[in-house]
């Protein structure tokens, strides 16, 4: 049980590649939709009870495929970061290889991005590797790395598409790994 980041950075970029087999290296997700469909999972955009809820994965009833659901009152860049966590539950904690079905015994867990709060152990563990797996996909470090000094926090979120506050997270966990000499 458990990933390191290392090996959470490796499967963002393999996964990356798999969507954009002609791409020479990670650039930043111009579609998370068209990432999704072109991996075989199904994407649709829902109302939810309750509106803490981002996301979630399920079995398409139709196809037996993947199917990760959004939260259509969210705004593009928080459904983008909900469709990425959702697609790394698949992958580290459902087993599911890209292109594949979603067998019976992985397919009915709903994996929701709610309030961490209330989560066990496991279930926060999970949680923090899903983001980590959507930092690594959407944020796509070497890229990050060359454009941090560059543009302000405002920039980069438009750049790659995600919240100024995902921006300022990855910025101290990249800090953080690259050791003293970025700070
Ligand atoms: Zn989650």
């Amino acid at each position: 049980m458990g990933y390191t980041n290392e090996q959470i950075k490796l499967i963002a970029s393999i996964v990356y590649k798999l969507a954009n087999p002609h791409s020479e290296n990670q650039k930043k997700v111009k579609s998370m939709v068209e990432l999704l469909q072109g991996l075989g999972i199904n994407v649709t955009k829902s109302g939810m009870i309750n509106d803490e809820i981002s996301g979630y994965v399920t079995k398409s009833e139709i196809d037996d495929k993947p199917e990760i659901v959004v939260n259509s009152s969210h705004g593009n860049f928080r459904r983008r970061f909900t469709m990425a966590h959702e697609l790394g539950h698949l992958i580290l904690h459902f087993k599911w290889k890209p292109f594949g079905l979603l067998d019976d015994n992985h397919g009915i867990n709903i994996a929701y991005r709610k309030d961490i709060e209330s989560y066990s152990f496991l279930q926060r563990t999970e949680e923090a590797e899903a983001n980590k797996f959507a930092a690594e996909l959407l944020m796509p470090e070497d890229k990050f790395l060359e454009l941090m000094d560059l543009k302000d926090d405002q920039e980069l979120s438009e750049y790659f598409g995600v919240s100024e506050l995902a921006i300022r997270i990855r910025k101290k966990s990249i800090k953080k790994t690259r050791g003293t000499n970025l700070q």
